[in-house]
């Protein structure tokens, strides 16, 4: 004996019971081209898929068909502006390198300087 039990098809109900919270949602099925709303997230195809057999590239996160070379060249835009900031920040690095060599010469002097005065003081007294 089966314990499975039938349930009726409501979608049409389901649907007709959301339409009636917003009168206008046929209009927008109408629509041969809609834009994206603001806020909805917006899909830069950064990890995708090889299919070798088909020869493609496609969007794991989509599922869009992607140019070969668009993507690439994608890639080599992003790398090349990684490579500026590297550069920039080995620059800021060595920058902070000799500021701080400086402030540990200054310190090395600034504690021989009050050596210096403490014996002089320790002389005179
Ligand atoms: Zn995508």
């Amino acid at each position: 004996m089966s314990n499975e039990t039938e349930y009726p098809d409501n979608s049409d109900n389901v649907l007709a019971f959301t339409k009636r919270f917003n009168e206008n949602a046929d209009i927008k099925e109408m629509l041969n081209v809609s834009k994206a709303k603001k806020g909805e997230v917006y899909c830069r195809h950064e990890r995708i898929e090889i299919n070798e057999h088909q020869r493609s590239v496609t969007c794991r996160r989509c599922k869009a068909v992607v140019d070969p070379f668009d993507w690439i060249n994608s890639v080599a835009k992003k790398e090349a502006i990684i490579a500026w900031e590297l550069t920039s920040l080995r620059l800021e690095i060595k920058s902070h390198r000799e500021g701080l060599e400086k402030l540990k010469r200054e310190e090395t002097n600034c504690k021989a300087r009050i050596r210096t005065a403490k014996a002089k003081l320790e002389a005179d007294i």
